[in-house]
């Protein structure tokens, strides 16, 4: 579902990512780990094109991400064709960004309304989408009435709205009161359960070694290793990440 491939990104000369190859399967869940300004939010903003490489590529479920097939090569899309790639990848942040205006319904009806379709068809998935989060009785609440965890699950449902391929998180708990982190971890194990195709920067090393395929260990703009939870958890090859997930565990 994603393959990129030497993925460079410099800011102002400092280059932040330095030749990231990364791939998730189909229907797996990745998790990235690593020190605080290796490159990991830079990289997953990369993904979805809300940064732009300055080189590699990346392949989302086979279409090069921000650009199009021209003649023999590729020419960058415009917004409106960058925004429809776009939905199939939805992105939940550390802070929830959800409008303040807005209850957690129409927060969530507001995108696929959007996208053109029918209100009456959205406000019905909105509705199984709170339930599937557990919301279904704050429906009618604004963000400033829920706590995190409850704003970070509309989030997440809010994001499902648009049907995505591939789910992208980027510390989706750690802004949370220790007590809320559970429920998001929670509604994102039923996620991966259920097939959806995940790539989660986390620091939540219990939920990494049980809901991921694949853990990659990102150090320095590079990936330093990768593999099974069992593995890179217990037995890494390299210092660097036996140091990191020793400290963070
Ligand atoms: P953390 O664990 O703290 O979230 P991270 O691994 O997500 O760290 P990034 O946020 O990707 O790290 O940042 C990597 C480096 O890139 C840092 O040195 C950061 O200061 C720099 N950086 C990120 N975004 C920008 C930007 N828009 N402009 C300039 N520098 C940036
Ligand atoms: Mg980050």
């Amino acid at each position: 579902m994603v393959q990129a491939t030497g993925v460079r990104k410099s800011f102002a000369g400092h280059e932040v990512l330095r030749g990231v190859d990364l791939s998730v399967p189909r229907g797996t869940v990745t998790c990235v780990i690593g020190p605080s300004g290796s490159g990991k939010s830079t990289f997953l903003r990369c993904v979805n094109h809300l940064e732009r490489p300055d080189g590699g590529r990346i392949l989302v479920d086979g279409s090069p991400i921000g650009y199009e097939v021209h003649g023999h090569g590729l020419r960058e899309l415009r917004h409106r064709d960058l925004a429809r790639q776009r939905h199939q990848i939805g992105m939940v942040f550390q802070r929830f960004h959800l409008f303040p205006h807005l209850t957690a319904l129409a927060n969530i009806v507001e995108g696929p309304v959007g996208a053109g379709r029918p209100r009456t068809e959205a406000t019905d998935e909105a509705m199984a989408l709170l339930d599937r989060v557990g919301l279904a009785d704050r429906r009618d609440a604004y963000p400033a009435q829920l706590s995190g965890g409850q704003q970070q699950r509309v989030a997440i449902a809010r994001a499902l709205a648009m049907r995505p391929k591939l789910m992208l998180f980027d510390e989706p708990t750690s802004a949370l009161d220790p007590e809320l982190v559970g429920e998001v971890l929670d509604v994102m194990r039923d996620l991966a359960a259920d097939g959806m195709t995940m790539l989660v920067v986390t620091h939540e090393l219990a939920f990494a070694r049980e809901v991921a395929d694949e853990i990659v260990f990102f150090d320095d703009g590079r990936v330093l290793e990768s593999g099974p939870p069992a593995r890179i958890l217990t037995a890494p090859d390299h210092p660097r990440t036996r140091d990191f997930v020793t400290r963070v565990l």
